[in-house]
């Protein structure tokens, strides 16, 4: 009999419940194995890119053997020694201004489309403001209107009281 209960594993124990030291063992054991793993990946993905950078060791692609080997302006590649030739460059040149050409054209594009969405919501938000003080303006007037009207009918009552009592006045003197 120990002395403690571990109420998770139902077991009495002394100084460590012996199911618990096993569980953790091997919680451990798994993250270590985790952290190799990834330890491990991202070695393989650096060793990749090193062979591969070995093999390309350029950064652009020379025309004959095709492998990344050919520094900016090369006149020779440095693995198949093939001579590399101006009208290449110029092609290379020629593709990089019309790549920056569509993406300052697809840039451009977006940022009206995105202006156009501002402006048409900004509209949208005044159209609501305006609608909202109509209403607003509407209903005030009709309050105003029931106002006066009951003003209007309150002053006929009084002036029609006022009569009646001068009436009474009046045939009260001829009595
Ligand atoms: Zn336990
Ligand atoms: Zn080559």
């Amino acid at each position: 009999m120990g002395r403690f209960h571990c109420s998770s594993h139902n077991l009495e124990y002394n100084s460590v419940c012996p199911a618990c030291r096993d569980e953790q063992a091997e919680a451990d054991r798994s993250e270590i194995l985790e952290s190799l793993s990834t330890q491990t990946d991202e070695m393989k993905r650096q060793l990749a890119y090193l062979s591969y950078k070995q093999g390309n060791p350029g950064d652009y692609k020379c025309p004959e053997c095709l492998y990344v080997t050919l520094k900016r302006e090369a006149r020779r590649c440095p693995v198949c020694h093939s001579a590399i030739t101006k009208e290449y460059w110029e092609e290379i040149a020629r593709k990089a201004r019309e790549d920056a050409e569509q993406r300052a054209k697809q840039e451009k594009v977006a940022k009206e489309a995105a202006e156009e969405e501002k402006r048409r919501k900004e509209e949208r938000l005044l159209q609501e403001k305006k609608q909202a003080e109509k209403i607003a303006w509407e209903a005030a007037e009709a309050k105003k209107e029931a106002k006066e009207a009951v003003q209007l009918f309150l002053g006929i009552v009084f002036f029609l009281g006022f009569a009646a009592l001068c009436l009474v006045k009046i045939i009260s003197w001829f009595n």
